[in-house]
């Protein structure tokens, strides 16, 4: 039962991360104009703003011009609705769900931000990461705060150093400001070792993407954001897993 509500608050908190990440990056405002469709400028009635529902029952297409609706956001509604059952199911009633919630969002917003538009809004990372901080507080008290803080700091220093060996010998941005600043947010919630682990995911299930972007286009430019948020997301989800494998390799 819960699992239904958290999948229907996920596809909520989705819908609206859409509309302002997109309107933001444009340049629109946020309030008005009222949601509309892209091609006709029709107004959109509450029943059509439904997350999911509504694309399933419009089979995807303007109700007034039958033009296709973008379908980005219904992809990005389902999958957060799936990822917040995942969270769940990890971590049950406690404030590493609420955590884990929060980094899911974060996920999803970096996503439909550097994916489209090749960019990491800053109050995206400054709100996630301000609402963590109070979270991991109640988690784990002052001790945890300042453990935490000093990870991001170590974690942020080894971006920015592997950011400027990166840029020397391709000669040219190996990582965006964007990516440096996630590692921070990565950091805090990550000793080390898992830090470490949320680097190699994220790289490796960068590489197929990675190899398209090349093939499509010459520039070369990669969306790495994303695919650093899988990352913590693993190691974040599973690292009582990931530390136990760690520690039986050093043992033995
Ligand atoms: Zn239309």
């Amino acid at each position: 039962m819960i699992e239904i509500y958290l999948f229907i608050l996920g596809s909520v908190f989705a819908s609206f991360l859409y509309v302002y990440v997109t309107r933001k990056i444009n340049g629109e405002s946020i309030i008005k104009p009222r949601s509309h469709c892209d091609h006709c400028k029709h107004q959109l009635k509450w029943f059509e703003l439904i997350p999911i529902v509504s694309y399933i029952a419009l089979k995807g297409k303007c109700r007034y011009c039958h033009k296709k609706i973008d379908k980005y956001s219904f992809i990005v509604e389902i999958l957060t609705g799936v990822l917040f059952i995942l969270v769940y199911l990890v971590y049950g009633m406690s404030i590493k769900t609420l955590i884990g919630l929060v980094l899911v969002l974060e996920f999803i917003a970096i996503c439909i931000s550097d994916f489209k538009y090749m960019q990491v809004l800053d109050e995206v990372l400054v709100v996630g990461l301000a609402i963590i901080i109070v979270l991991v507080y109640f988690d784990g008290g002052v001790k945890m705060w300042y453990l935490g803080f000093m990870q991001a700091v170590f974690a942020f220093v080894l971006m920015f150093l592997v950011k400027v060996l990166g840029d020397y010998m391709f000669n040219k941005e190996s990582l965006g400001g964007g990516d440096i600043k996630l590692s921070f947010l990565m950091g805090y919630l990550l000793p080390y070792q898992l830090f470490l682990v949320a680097l190699i995911v994220g790289s490796t299930t960068a590489l197929p993407y990675a190899f398209y972007i090349n093939k499509k286009n010459t520039s070369g430019e990669l969306a790495f954001g994303p695919f650093l948020m899988v990352g913590l997301l693993i190691a974040f989800l599973f690292q009582n897993d990931i530390i136990n494998v760690i520690n039986s390799l050093i043992i033995k």
